[in-house]
């Protein structure tokens, strides 16, 4: 029987746990509290807690604690990398930012990725699991007791397509913002989406303050499916609407993310069409000069390109930046450090 994770589980979850044990509802906030406040990496650091009752729960439950398999720093920025292995032995990776005076994670949602983006790293193996909302949360965890520093801000960017893992995304966020544990606001926390639109529709409506990224990369259904294939499945006449829903339910404004890549979308034509496409949106456009991965061919766009492409939208009122890089010596691309590893640890 595998043992359900403690640190996935809800406060009123945890309450009925503890209750059908014949305990006192207290040790549930205590239990949570450890895990979710304090940090604890077992129950043998929860010293408040009755030892029969550590005990009891070891025999039905585990307690996700990820371990740090490799960090790499940038000597650049400070940006830290880190890789984790999973109870299973697979293996994720996060990345720690520091900015002037709050620092960020960027959490992976999935061990690798089915979506098949031609310019990313992540989906190369395909998926082989999603994360569950403890090991979601743990990835935050473990970063801000080895830093040090509270992480005040969240974005679900590494490795997998988070509404691909709907459910446990979901809970991960409430538990995350959850004034009892860590207390993010859910101001500071952004999911990106390659473009599930039914997913899109039920995020909108789930209450929160998030703010949805969705991965465009190209604006038009034909260029966007040469370089993503969900495209296939659902069309900008369908992803655009669901982005438009999204802002009109939540207030929060869509952030559209578009990897300049040398010959793919970076002319002229693609700023204008791109124009086209969202102007009138309350939207803003991160640009991302694409990070090469060996296994492809992409090239990013020069920067002259780049500033170009940007002062077209501008010129026609668009919010758009250039997306900062970080690290850019430890490299880049989300799902390099663990495919990495795999070779290296890995003999298939
Ligand atoms: N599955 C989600 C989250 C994945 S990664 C999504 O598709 O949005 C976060 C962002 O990084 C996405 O916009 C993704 O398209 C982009 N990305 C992936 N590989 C990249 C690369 N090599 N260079 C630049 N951006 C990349």
């Amino acid at each position: 029987m595998t043992k359900r994770d403690l640190k996935s589980l809800t406060i009123d979850e945890l309450t009925e746990v503890i209750l059908s044990l014949g305990e006192k509802k207290f040790r549930a906030r205590q239990l949570y509290d450890w895990m979710h406040v304090k940090l604890a990496r077992s129950l043998d650091d929860m010293t408040n807690l009755p030892k029969g009752l550590r005990s009891r729960l070891a025999e039905e439950f585990k307690m996700i604690s990820l371990e740090v398999v490799d960090v790499q720093v940038s000597e650049i920025d400070g940006t830290r990398k880190f890789l984790f292995g999973l109870d299973d032995g697979n293996v994720i990776e996060s990345v720690w930012m520091k900015y002037k005076d709050w620092a960020s994670v960027c959490i992976s949602s999935q061990v690798g990725c089915k979506m098949g983006c031609r310019f990313c790293a992540s989906t190369l193996d395909g998926c082989v699991r999603s994360l569950t909302p403890g090991e979601m949360l743990d990835e935050v965890y473990k970063i801000q007791s080895e830093m040090g520093i509270r992480v005040s801000n969240i974005v679900v960017m590494g490795s997998g397509e988070p509404l691909d893992n709907y459910d446990n995304l979901v809970k991960f966020i409430r538990m995350i913002t959850d004034e009892n544990g860590l207390n993010i606001s859910g101001r500071h926390i952004t999911v990106s989406t390659c473009g599930l639109v039914p997913q899109m529709y039920r995020l909108a409506d789930e209450g929160f303050e998030i703010t949805l990224a969705l991965s465009l990369h190209a604006p038009t259904d034909e260029k966007r499916r040469k370089l993503m294939p969900i495209a296939n499945k659902y069309s900008l006449s369908e992803v655009i609407p669901a982005c438009k829903y999204y802002f009109e339910k939540t207030g929060r404004r869509i952030t559209f993310e578009y990897a300049l890549t040398a010959g793919e979308n970076d002319s002229d034509t693609e700023a204008e069409e791109l124009i086209a496409l969202i102007s009138g949106l309350n939207a803003h456009v991160n640009l991302i000069p694409v990070n090469p991965i060996k296994e492809r061919s992409f090239v990013r766009s020069d920067a002259e390109r780049i500033q170009r492409f940007k002062s077209k939208l501008e010129k026609n009122r668009i919010n758009v930046t250039i997306r900062r890089e970080m690290g850019k010596d430890i490299d880049g691309a989300c799902g390099q450090l663990r495919r990495k590893h795999m070779e290296e640890h890995v003999s298939c």
